[in-house]
């Protein structure tokens, strides 16, 4: 069957079982992607389109199709195409194969997560498209967390306004979570299921995570990727009574909240640089708003830290994960300072060292381990793309 533009192939052809996966990480303006062989790990193609204008997914995928080829693939030699959904809702807590009725769910999804979930539907549209002949699978960043206990999950609000709406908590990056989790473990020779973990996932987005032998007991994020930790433009956690004042007295709407919270708060609100590099280069500079933005943006890491340490009765390990937390050593030790009674210690030089990682960065007498562990969300994609094929 041929898919025609907008409809992905129902019972599309079948890829080639085995073969590196497509990875597509659609967003408002550009398009991430690599060819990922699942079992050995290795990228053999991988790119960034930026600024995709108004044929912008069409026109990027032909620049996709033509570097698969100069990588000396053909499309028929893939498995499938994976792609990375921010939000699964309730009903999608697992990788799932895109027919017209998982569209039609993932649409009806959309109002969770309004600025994130539209460009990767249009990704799947014009990936099903372009490649009628491979299977489309999507892996969601919530489904790590579909099982939070409800304790976590649960916001203590009129149950009979948010179970309608399902207004709940259910957790981001989930894909990056799930597998720093296990690649700790793997680091420190020991299973996941033995070990208790906090993961710090520091990149432009935020969160940590809680994790019980290999399994979610908190996180940061919420119903949407606002809440938790200052992020690169967004703040996190916030009074709800600031956003009632802004709509009584300053004159917002939702529009505008919208804007301000995801776009116009967190580093970049407070001291105009969103991307980490140019906020140590003006805190090094003297730069008082940056060196402020620095402040706040560790001591709401270290809150969670201390929370987290709570939820779990101690953790064995800590570790940084993701473009800020795997390259910036003074955040992981001005997070972690003055921790020493709960048991984390970092020790300067083993930290000052490390830029990616895997690496441990405690001191051997910390009781915590703490790790910096790259997170590689592609890699994890294509295996749980991988095992989805197995499996059908
Ligand atoms: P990610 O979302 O994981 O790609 O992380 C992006 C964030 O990591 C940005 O704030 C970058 O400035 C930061 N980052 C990446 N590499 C470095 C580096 N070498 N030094 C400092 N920050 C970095």
């Amino acid at each position: 069957m041929t898919a025609s533009p907008g409809s992905p192939a129902s019972p599309a052809g079948p890829g080639t079982p085995g073969g590196p996966v497509l990875v597509l990480n659609a967003g408002s303006s550009s398009l991430k992607y690599q060819v990922v062989n699942p079992a050995g790990g290795r990228a053999l193609v991988r790119g960034h389109v930026e600024r995709l204008g108004a044929h912008g997914l069409a026109d990027a995928l032909a620049q996709v199709t033509a570097e698969v080829r100069a990588a000396g693939l053909s499309i028929d030699s893939l498995a499938a195409v994976g792609h990375r959904l921010v939000h699964g809702g309730a009903r999608f807590v697992a990788p799932t194969l895109i027919d017209d009725e998982v569209l039609g769910a993932l649409e009806d999804l959309v109002p969770l997560a309004p600025l994130h979930n539209p460009p990767a539907i249009a990704g799947i549209r014009q990936s099903a498209a372009t490649y009628p002949g491979l299977r489309q699978v999507a892996v969601f960043d919530t489904a790590f967390f579909a099982d939070l206990p409800p304790e976590a999950a649960t916001y203590a609000l009129d149950r009979a306004v948010t179970e309608p709406l399902q207004i709940r908590r259910y957790g981001m990056h989930g894909i990056s979570h799930e597998y720093v989790a296990q690649e700790a473990a793997r680091f420190l020779g020991r299973p996941v299921g033995e070990l208790d973990q906090i993961v710090l996932h520091l990149g432009n987005g935020a969160s940590a995570a809680a994790v019980r032998r290999g399994r979610p007991l908190d996180t940061s994020m919420g119903l949407t990727p606002l809440e938790g930790l200052v992020m690169g433009t967004r703040g996190g956690d916030v009074d709800p009574g600031v956003l009632l004042h802004l709509i009584r007295v300053g004159g917002l709407d939702a529009g505008d909240l919208e804007d301000l919270l995801h776009h116009r708060s967190g580093l970049e609100g407070l001291s105009g640089h969103h991307d980490f590099r140019d906020l140590e280069d003006a805190v090094d500079a003297g730069d008082q708003l940056a060196a402020r933005a620095y402040a706040v943006y560790c001591h709401r890491l270290r809150k969670y830290v201390g929370a987290y340490l709570a939820v779990l009765g101690g953790a064995d390990v800590i570790t940084f994960t993701a473009g800020t937390g795997q390259n910036v050593p003074r955040v992981r030790a001005d997070a972690l300072r003055g921790l020493e009674a709960l048991g984390v210690r970092v020790d300067p030089a083993r930290n000052d060292r490390v830029r990616g990682g895997p690496a441990r960065i405690s001191t051997d007498d910390s009781s915590v381990t703490v790790l910096v562990v790259p997170t590689d969300e592609e890699l994890s994609i294509a295996r749980q793309v991988a095992a989805l094929l197995a499996g059908l």
